[in-house]
């Protein structure tokens, strides 16, 4: 892409009311644009983040046999009503409207009781377990705080995945399988380091339980326990219960900020008897089908990337979520040439500042926007073959051939 062609531009400042680290930086550098509190509009920059992370996880998915599908938005009462999920004083965060004739509907906050509706209509026999659906959605949510850009919005991108199956033993071994795909995306993201299984128990009188991925993250809003070297993270509530479970002590734990960036819920069976979700076991007898659920806070997971990442020249995208690797600078009438010529063959790769502007005034865009490699391509490099890159994230700039950087190019354009 053409920073001429882009409409959007970066801005030296945020809006006064934007508190948040990651939203002031994604909106400086034209990645985001602010409707109202915890409402954000995803511009072509930051869609491209978007983008890659959902591609990311979409693979994942897919790997474990999900299979991809969207859900309404616009939700009816009914199917909310058997398991008490309608209830405001259960569900506090539901956005709720009317049709003209007076008909309550709800706006999705999340899809377990829709998913399972549908699903009866194609699940009849054993035969057709397990089964597993996902979606990329947008979620709308009535929370009450929304101060950390886009690590909470009113109106956000999750992945939820739900998985049916005929017994508890096959629910748990898929459960696990998906845990194991979350850790993988979060590798992939860049932050699996610094994330963190921890265990949630779905309390009394109840077989449910969940798990949260926690990543460190100092704008997270939970404060979770961690083990680094053990790799093992508990949350306040099931403190007690966890240090005896793993066998170490309080005092080996570091009390760190996170941010959930992923959740997963073992339901047992509890909620397909609340709606009577059953289909036919191999006996003949009827049986309520397992659900698990399973979620990953995209846009979420791309303000934390923003928030962990950033210095103080702003955004530092790992390779795999950046809207391009390369940010193009060409110096005089060779350089400016040889930028074009690489733009038109690797659109997807690199963006290329074609503006009529000082290169000091395109460095600090390329840093402002998270680029991982800026290149300069100059008279004065050409006359020696060469490009001169330098990484966002070390600073450290290399002088590569022109058949090195092409040959890096085209590795990475298939
Ligand atoms: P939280 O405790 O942070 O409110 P949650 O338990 O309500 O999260 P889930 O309903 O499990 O979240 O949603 C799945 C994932 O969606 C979460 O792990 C998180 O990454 C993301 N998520 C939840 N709420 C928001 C929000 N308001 N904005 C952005 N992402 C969110
Ligand atoms: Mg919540």
């Amino acid at each position: 892409m053409k920073i001429s062609n882009l409409f959007t531009h970066t801005s030296k400042t945020a809006p006064a009311d934007e508190t948040s680290k990651n939203a002031q930086l994604l909106i400086r550098a034209g990645f985001v644009y602010k409707e109202m509190a915890g409402v954000y509009a995803y511009l072509p920059l930051g869609l491209r983040v978007v983008d890659k992370i959902k591609q990311i996880v979409r693979e994942e998915m897919n790997a474990v046999d999900g299979q991809e599908l969207i859900m309404t938005n616009l939700q009816d009462k009914a199917t909310w009503s058997p398991t008490g999920r309608w209830d405001d004083k259960t569900v506090d965060i539901w956005f709720k409207t009317k049709l003209q004739d007076g008909t309550e509907l709800g706006l999705a906050w999340s899809h377990e009781e829709p998913i399972l509706k549908m699903m009866q209509r194609f699940i009849h026999s054993y035969k057709d377990l397990p089964t597993s659906v996902y979606q990329f959605q947008t979620k709308l949510r009535n929370e009450l705080r929304a101060k950390s850009g886009i690590m909470r919005g009113r109106e956000f991108v999750m992945k939820d995945m739900y998985s049916l199956h005929a017994s508890q033993e096959d629910l748990d071994e898929y459960y696990s399988k998906v845990s194991d795909a979350y850790l993988k995306i979060y590798d992939r993201l860049g932050i699996g380091e610094d994330t963190f299984v921890t265990y949630a128990s779905g309390g009394a009188f109840t077989n449910k339980f969940s798990h949260e991925f926690q990543t460190i993250c100092s704008a997270g809003e939970d404060d979770i326990y961690i083990h680094r070297d053990k790799k093992l993270a508990f949350n306040e509530e099931v403190l007690e219960e966890g240090l005896r479970a793993a066998g170490v002590s309080r005092e080996e734990l570091e009390l760190v900020k996170c941010a959930e960036v992923g959740n997963i819920f073992n339901f047992g069976d509890e909620k397909s008897r609340e709606m009577g979700v059953m289909f036919t076991n191999s006996d003949n007898t009827q049986a309520p089908v397992f659900l698990g659920s399973y979620g990953v806070g995209v846009t979420r997971v791309m303000g934390v990337i923003a928030e962990k990442f950033a210095d103080d020249k702003g955004l530092v995208w790992p390779e795999a979520v950046a809207p391009f690797s390369y940010y193009l600078v060409g110096i005089g009438e060779q350089g400016s040439k040889q930028c074009s010529e690489l733009h038109d063959k690797y659109p997807e790769l690199v963006l290329w500042d074609d503006r009529d502007a000082r290169a000091g005034e395109k460095f600090a865009d390329a840093e402002l926007m998270g680029i991982p490699y800026r290149v300069v391509i100059s008279d004065k490099t050409l006359a020696d073959n060469a490009v001169e890159v330098t990484n966002r994230q070390t600073g450290e700039t290399n002088i590569l051939t022109i058949t090195e950087f092409i040959t890096k190019l085209s590795a990475a354009s298939c």
